[in-house]
């Protein structure tokens, strides 16, 4: 009798947060506070994007945008019932709206901003009880390599304004102090 081979795993959160930590070094090598995002349907990343909005000069260019972004298009519909999004840290209003918009499933994420979070730090846009969809949470993946890259950011830019260097994309003065995220 012949054995079935035995069934694959599906990948774990563990495997797609990875992949948007690679997405989040991007960021950090344009200069870009490090944040990463990936789309997930059926097991298949569909979208992959990093923070932009010094390259891009927009505000809403945040990792979890540009990912909605390119998760329609790959779906030719808006509606992304049957998709996760992973981010690797909690997302802000703006992106937690348009999650619930887009009608994502599931949202996974590395670390808690307790300032500014909107899928449960601060508010809970993913999960509020008059919006006609709420996403499933499932936060603090892989949070601590999620940290140690902001960190690592904020302290390399601080670091540059020290020693009065000329300042790459995203470390101009002050330009911190506009992220809501400072690092637990
Ligand atoms: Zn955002």
């Amino acid at each position: 009798m012949t054995e079935n081979p035995p069934l694959l795993e599906p990948p774990s959160d563990d495997f797609f947060m990875r992949e948007a930590l690679r997405q989040a070094r991007k960021a950090a090598k344009q200069g870009e506070v490090p944040i990463g995002a990936v789309i997930v349907h059926q097991g298949r990343v569909i979208a992959r994007a990093w923070n932009q909005v010094e390259t891009l000069k927009d505000a809403t260019a945040h990792a979890e945008m540009l990912a909605l972004t390119q998760a329609e298009s790959a779906m030719e519909d808006w509606r992304l019932t049957e998709c996760d999004l992973y981010v690797t840290k909690e997302p802000c209003p703006m992106c937690a709206g348009a999650l619930v918009h887009c009608r994502v499933r599931r949202v996974i994420f590395g670390c808690a901003d307790p300032k500014g979070g909107g899928a449960g730090g601060f508010w809970n846009l993913l999960q509020a009880p008059n919006l006609n969809h709420r996403c499933e949470i499932t936060p603090g993946v892989l949070a601590e390599e999620s940290v140690a890259l902001l960190k690592a950011f904020f302290a390399e830019a601080r670091q540059r304004r020290a020693e009065g260097q000329a300042h790459a994309k995203g470390l101009k003065p002050g330009a911190e102090d506009g992220m809501v995220f400072d690092g637990p």
